[in-house]
């Protein structure tokens, strides 16, 4: 099969595998762990903080985060198709009571007036805002990178109105190798940055959380309210080792096969994509509807997704009419083609 459901997919490289065997251990409860100690120092370096905790998924460091950042009460403004309101289970709300005060835009990127529109002023009779969720590279707008420039300007606004920033940056080392500069960079107007090792980075488990000391103090507590204090975790810590330090470099090639992904599928009459719009590793298409004469009940995007995978090939499909196909360290050029084949074989049927 191939897989180009989503970078999550990987399997742990076969360094990985030997360093997770190999890994010093001890009790990360009791701070005890010297390559989990390791792996924080690294992160922590490579973003420029003071600080970082391994945490077992992108979705704890964030919300770690929005927990440390709000109160009870309290909005958190971010893009309306944003990972942290769409996908992690209403956890802002369940966990810590907030509420997202989402903003359309046309292409994945606020303007820092509508921002600056967004905070609630400060009067007794209006919910507080209090923090300024950011995705960089932004998962369901195509992989979409956002640039320094940008980031600090919207930053900026929230700093000015005593609103805290938290960076999803799940992938933000692909943002960093599209835009030609460093996670570092990406993050500096950020109080808070959680990246993943889980994607395109190609560990099996973790993302790390990353901000000053403080901030991290107060994680490592919030961590073991959401059950997520881990033991003998070095092994685990050891692939995310590996995952920076090796698989980082490497990321322009998976931009470059999208982009070989994208000229094919562009090509097909019935796909509409503008190959402009793919700049990272995530291809998010959608098929004309006026090519799909309805059938059966089920949706152009599932009836492609069902073709695709009787030919060996899977990919997801978003509502009736998008689909997303995204390369990582298992797809190689033949893959591509493969897939491309079989897109065209799929839609000629
Ligand atoms: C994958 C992802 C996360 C975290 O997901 P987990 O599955 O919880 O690790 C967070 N934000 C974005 C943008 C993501 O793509």
């Amino acid at each position: 099969m191939i897989d180009l459901r989503s970078d999550t997919v990987t399997r742990p490289t076969p360094a990985m595998r030997r360093a997770m065997a190999d890994a010093e251990v001890g009790d990360d409860v009791y701070g005890e762990d010297p390559t989990v100690a390791r792996l924080e120092a690294l992160a922590a370096e490579r973003l420029g903080r003071e600080a970082a905790i391994f945490v077992p998924t992108g979705t704890m460091g964030n919300q770690i985060a929005v927990h440390l950042h709000t109160r009870h009460g309290s909005e958190v403004i971010i893009e309306a198709r944003g990972h942290i309101f769409n996908f992690e289970m209403g956890a802002m709300a369940a966990l810590s009571g907030t509420l997202p005060r989402p903003i359309a835009t046309p292409a994945g990127v606020m303007e820092p007036a509508q921002v600056e529109a967004a905070i609630n002023p400060k009067v007794s009779y209006r919910t507080p805002t209090r923090l300024l969720c950011l995705e960089n590279t932004h998962n369901l707008w195509s992989g979409l990178p956002m640039t320094a420039e940008r980031t600090r300007a919207l930053a900026a606004v929230a700093h000015r109105q005593a609103l805290k920033v938290h960076l999803d940056g799940a992938r933000i080392h692909n943002a960093a190798a599209a835009l030609g500069t460093t996670a570092k960079e990406l993050a500096r107007d950020c109080d808070s940055v959680m990246f993943c090792l889980s994607k395109g980075l190609a560990a099996p488990v973790g993302s790390m959380l990353v901000g000053d000391t403080d901030f991290i103090v107060e994680a490592r507590r919030v961590r073991k309210v959401f059950g997520g204090g881990m033991r003998q975790v070095g092994v685990l810590a050891a692939a995310g080792l590996v995952a920076l330090t090796e698989m980082v470099d490497r990321l322009p090639e998976d931009h470059a096969r999208a982009r070989r992904l994208t000229e094919g599928l562009a090509e097909l009459p019935a796909i509409d994509l503008d190959p402009t719009s793919v700049q990272t590793n995530i291809v998010v298409f959608r098929l004309r509807p006026e090519h799909f004469p309805s059938r059966d009940g089920l949706a152009p995007a599932g009836r492609f997704v069902a073709g695709m995978k009787e030919l060996g090939v899977l990919c997801g499909a978003f509502g009736g009419f998008e689909v997303r196909m995204v390369t990582h360290y298992e797809i190689d050029d033949g893959a591509i083609e493969s897939a491309l084949a079989a897109a065209r074989a799929t839609l000629a049927a």
